[in-house]
C-alpha cells in the first residue's frame, strides 16, 4: 500500500498547501481520504493515478474544505463512488446532504458524472480492497469521522482533542493529525486540535509516524507546529502537499 498527502491545509487554499485529501493506492484500487481541493493534484499529477481501475472517495465530513474537490472528479480517467458519513452521524443521507453541491445552480455536472454516493458505517466496511474504520467524532462544528485504513494510515482531523482517538489509532503505521494551532496560542479553535494534541494522540496511539494536516492558512508557523508536537512525539513531521506518506 502506498499514500500520498494531495492536500494538507485547512478551510483555504494557500500557495503551499491545497485543503485536505490523501491518496491510497493497493495495487490497482484507489481511496481519497476527503475531497478538499488537494484533489486537484491528481488533475496535475496524472502518474498519481496511472493504473488505476477503481476509485472511492471516503468523506470525514461535509464542511466545504473537505469536499470541494468533488467538483473536479469529471477531470479525473475514472468516476469514483463517493462514501459519507451522513446516515450514521446526521440522520440524513448523504446523496440528499451533498445534493445541492452535484446539481444546478451548483454544479454545471450531471450527478452521473460525479459518481455514486453511498453510506460510510460506523466500524468496519470493506471499500474496494480497503478495510476502512470509522470512528464518530462529535467534538467540531459539525460531526465528523475518523478514518483508518487497515493497519497502514489514520486521519484524525476536524476535531478537538479526543483522548478516544489513540484507540482509534492504536499501532498505526502513519497516523496524520489535524493541527490547526500551537498550544500556546492565545485563542485557541474549540473544535480543532492543537499540534501538541496531534502529538499527544500519535504517542498514546503508539504510531510509528505522524504528520500534521489540515493547518490554519493564516498561521502556518511550521516552525512552532513542529516544536508543539515533538514535545509530545519527537518524530512528527509537518504535512506537505505531495510528499509520499511511508507506511
Ligand atoms: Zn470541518
Amino acid at each position: 500500500m502506498r499514500a500520498w498527502a494531495l492536500g494538507t491545509g485547512g478551510w483555504i487554499p494557500t500557495e503551499e498547501r491545497e485543503t485536505i485529501s490523501v491518496l491510497v493506492r493497493e495495487d490497482t484500487d484507489a481511496l481519497l481520504l476527503d475531497a478538499g481541493s488537494g484533489v486537484r493534484r491528481l488533475v496535475g499529477e496524472p502518474a498519481l493515478l496511472e493504473g488505476v481501475r477503481r476509485l472511492d472517495v471516503a468523506l470525514t465530513h461535509f464542511h466545504l474544505d473537505h469536499v470541494c474537490g468533488l467538483g473536479y472528479l469529471p477531470a479525473l480517467p475514472l468516476v469514483p463512488t463517493v462514501w459519507a458519513p451522513g446516515r450514521w452521524l446526521y440522520g440524513t443521507a448523504s446523496a440528499e446532504l451533498l445534493d445541492p453541491l452535484r446539481r444546478a445552480p451548483l454544479s454545471p455536472f450531471d450527478p452521473a458524472e460525479l459518481g455514486e454516493v453511498r453510506e460510510l458505517v460506523e466500524g468496519l466496511q470493506s471499500i474496494g480492497r480497503f478495510e476502512v474504520a470509522t470512528r464518530a467524532q462529535p467534538r467540531h462544528w459539525a460531526p465528523t469521522a475518523g478514518l483508518r485504513v487497515g493497519a497502514a494510515l489514520a486521519l484524525v482531523t476536524d476535531t478537538a482533542y479526543d483522548p478516544e482517538s489513540a484507540g482509534f489509532a492504536r499501532d498505526v503505521a502513519h497516523l496524520l493529525h489535524e493541527a490547526w494551532s500551537t498550544s500556546d496560542q492565545p485563542v485557541a479553535s474549540e473544535g480543532d486540535a492543537t499540534a501538541a494534541e496531534a502529538g499527544r494522540v500519535a504517542r498514546d496511539a503508539g504510531a510509528r509516524r505522524l504528520t500534521l494536516v489540515h493547518l490554519d492558512p493564516r498561521a502556518p508557523d511550521e516552525a512552532a507546529l513542529l516544536a508543539d508536537a515533538r514535545r509530545l512525539f519527537p518524530a512528527a513531521q509537518i504535512g506537505r502537499d505531495l510528499a509520499p506518506l511511508p507506511l
